[in-house]
């Protein structure tokens, strides 16, 4: 018989989770105003908010914690993320950040300016917040294919060249400060780009001499796919793969708490000195010093450690068969779900599954209380609500696609939760025609509604 696939690690340390009734889940759930984010954690069995920040660091990185140098300027561990950040992307120049949003503040303080228009393959919400509140504009250029949850395409993340090269002869380069690529691509579901399409966005700007910014939270899960499915690149390894995919970016942000495995953490990197002297001033006033920029020593060097462990084959290949694990169990009870499935994520048709709910009413929303109230799983909702409000008109913005998100931490759960979440849903699923009210606002902030929104039953 061949192997079946088990995890390329054992566990050293465990950590308590809870069950709960489903009377204590309808308290709960209605004291948190029917906002998820507003549970307490002791509240949640299993907790898919997000794969951001949530991962298990291993033994070695606990040891880099130990000896992390907390000098304020020079110390060897940023010095250490330094050479970890060299060796893996190629970039000369970085800026430690405390997380992937304060990286994007610092660098976008340098480049953008009102008036401007930073087109992408679906940016991310804080990445599109912080374009936003600088007055400037995100333009989303993914290939259509991104927003079909029936069709298969090996690269939903791709931006449509056609598209992008309408945007910028359209805005005009001199209003184009930089495109902004993320890899993988999180708004459209975990979905990865293609090398080629790295490689042909690069070239195109190019021809207009606008620089290339890539998101880079999840860019070892960006080439786990590229390996798995881009021809010509089953035989080169996963460092192999992550130097060239940043060969055809100028600069990088970075998440460090999604793909390098940490829990806090963030960072700026690029080719340029000029760049680099600019964003400088924003990071002290913003950050910190320059050599710790907003993070610990004991972080960096967690961080340093986390940056190799990520982009290590065996790791990758064990957490991304566990999403399709869950993806694949999902498909057995009838839940819809997107495919191929994402890297770090499951995302369920909502929309679907819930289209007999007004869609002002929250669809995805609806989904994900009730998966709570059946089982204690939390996911998050990316939809109508994450999406926000036009920023001129004020209207709800109604996304492509109405989505449940099933995030899977790094090395935390087991297979035995895949099947308690997806046992869960099918119950949902199966008893959805008996769901016939969503939810309204009672509360909401004027930016990134969704983390703070207080909502009611219709
Ligand atoms: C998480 C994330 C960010 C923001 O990073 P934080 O560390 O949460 O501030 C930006 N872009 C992408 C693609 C992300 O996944």
């Amino acid at each position: 018989m061949e192997l079946p696939f088990a995890e390329s690690y054992k566990i050293k340390m465990v950590e308590q989770i809870h069950p709960s009734t489903r009377e204590d889940r309808e308290r709960w759930i209605r004291e948190a105003r029917y906002n998820l984010f507003n549970l307490k954690s002791n509240q949640v069995f299993i907790d898919l908010l997000t794969d951001s920040g949530t991962g298990a660091m291993s033994d070695k990185q606990w040891s880099e914690m130990m000896i992390g140098d907390e000098s304020y300027a020079g110390a060897s561990s940023y010095f250490k993320l330094k050479d970890a950040i060299s060796n893996i992307t190629g970039f000369p120049y970085f800026l430690p950040t405390h997380q992937g949003r304060a990286a994007e503040n610092v660098l976008f303080s340098a480049l953008i300016k009102e008036g401007d228009f930073v087109p992408g393959n679906a940016h991310f919400d804080t990445t599109k917040g912080h374009i936003e509140f600088r007055k400037a504009t995100a333009v989303d250029c993914t290939i259509d294919e991104a927003y079909d949850t029936f069709v298969y395409h090996p690269f939903k993340g791709n931006v449509d060249l056609g598209k992008l090269e309408e945007a910028i002869l359209k805005y005009t380069p001199s209003k184009i400060p930089a495109l902004v690529i993320t890899i993988t691509c999180n708004t459209s579901g975990g979905q990865p780009v293609s090398m080629e399409n790295l490689r042909q966005t690069y070239h195109l700007a190019k021809k207009y001499d606008i620089p290339v910014v890539f998101d880079s939270a999840r860019f070892a899960e960006n080439a786990y796919f590229i390996k798995m499915r881009e021809p010509g690149y089953q035989d080169k390894s996963i460092r192999e793969i992550v130097a060239e995919m940043f060969s055809y970016a100028d600069i990088m942000t970075m998440s460090s708490k999604k793909d390098a495995i940490v829990n806090m953490g963030g960072f700026i990197a690029m080719r340029s000195e000029e760049l680099y002297r600019k964003a400088t001033v924003f990071n002290i006033v913003f950050e910190g010093y320059i050599t710790y920029g907003g993070m610990s020593g004991r972080d960096m060097n967690a961080l340093a450690q986390g940056l190799y462990e990520g982009t290590e084959f065996d790791y990758l290949d064990t957490r991304i068969k566990q999403v399709a694990y869950l993806g694949t169990r999902l498909k057995e009870y009838g839940v819809e779900i997107q495919e191929p499935f994402g890297g770090h994520a499951i995302f369920v048709n909502a929309g679907s599954m819930m289209k007999h709910i007004p869609k002002d009413q929250f669809q995805a929303q609806t989904l994900a209380i009730e998966l709570y109230l059946e089982s204690g799983v939390r996911g998050v909702e990316i939809g109508t609500l994450l999406a926000d409000r036009d920023p001129v008109t004020r209207e709800n913005r109604y996304p492509k696609l109405e989505l449940l998100r099933l995030a899977i931490p790094r090395r935390v759960y087991t297979n035995n939760h895949m099947d308690y979440i997806a046992v869960a849903l099918g119950n949902v699923a199966a008893r959805k025609n008996s769901i016939t009210k969503g939810f309204r606002i009672l509360r909401e902030a004027p930016i990134m509604r969704h983390f703070t929104v207080e909502l009611e039953r219709v």
